[in-house]
């Protein structure tokens, strides 16, 4: 708390006095400080696939690209940090859309079953690659619910790509729904994967937080998706939580006021 005094003089009149504010900077330096963090962080995002592009293509101009095989690979690599950038402003646009309220949650009937399926569907061959089994269980009492699907899926993508990632091989998922209630409804994605250590959790939804950098870069990660989808399930009037065991696995569960089609109309 910053404190400052103003002694004012009102010459004539006889008034006078001191005024005295109180000014609460500690959570304005907080913010200031977070602010920072956020800029150096998206600045060495962005360095570290321009440094890797800048010295493939100097290789390519020193000579490999007259080894077509050579050149082959060094293409390759420029087009998927190229790729990894794309993802990275895409997310941070996002974000700051979602930060600045200009997105419009705009809902939709929505089979939410049918809306689990087709993202297995997106990963299937994900999974059947790395022999990844995954089990899909929709309460019967679910059916038709209101919600903006193309956000939604998004969550969905975001934790089932992370669920994928941070599985090894023959592991499985599971993905349920449930009411709860009668007023909400709450959607659990899990793994057996390699688990979060507990130090990290508290920290696992800030912008960029990972617990192994090098392993979410190699995976493709932006160290954003969490972010994301924790604002997109608040801006749905929703709450989001992770709970996991170090080598056991994770479960993130999410939850959506259940809203159905019949009593829709507002
Ligand atoms: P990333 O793009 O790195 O996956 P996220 O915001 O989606 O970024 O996740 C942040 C970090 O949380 C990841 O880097 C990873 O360390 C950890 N994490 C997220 N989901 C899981 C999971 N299912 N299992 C293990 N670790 C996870």
């Amino acid at each position: 708390v910053k404190l400052s005094f103003t002694r004012i003089h009102s010459r004539g009149t006889g008034a006078g006095g001191t005024i005295v504010v109180l000014q609460d900077v500690t959570e304005q330096e907080k913010l200031e400080l977070s602010r920072r963090e956020f800029v150096a962080n998206v600045s060495h995002e962005l360095r570290t696939p321009l440094t890797t592009i800048k010295s493939y293509l100097e290789a390519l101009e020193d000579g490999a690209i007259e080894e077509p095989q050579l050149a082959h690979k060094f293409v390759g690599v420029t087009r998927n940090e190229t790729e990894r950038m794309i993802r990275l402003v895409n997310d941070l646009l996002q974000l700051s859309r979602l930060d600045s309220k200009q997105v419009t949650i705009s809902k939709e009937p929505t089979d939410v079953a049918e809306m689990l399926d087709e993202v297995v569907d997106r990963f299937s061959v994900q999974m059947l690659q790395r022999q990844i089994d995954i089990r899909v269980e929709v309460d019967h009492a679910l059916g038709v619910m209101m919600l903006d699907r193309d956000r939604i899926d998004q969550v969905l993508d975001n934790l089932v790509s992370n669920a994928v990632k941070y599985t090894g091989e023959g592991g499985s998922i599971s993905l349920r729904a449930a009411v709860q209630d009668a007023k909400w409804v709450e959607v659990t994605v899990q793994d057996n994967g390699i688990g979060i250590p507990k130090k990290d959790l508290n920290r696992i939804f800030d912008r960029f937080y990972r617990v192994d950098k090098a392993r979410s870069r190699s995976m493709g990660g932006t160290g954003l998706g969490l972010s994301i989808a924790r604002e997109i399930v608040k801006a749905h009037g929703g709450t989001i939580m992770l709970e996991s065991e170090l080598n056991q696995g994770t479960k993130v569960v999410f939850t959506l006021p259940y809203q159905m089609e019949e009593n829709a109309a507002v």
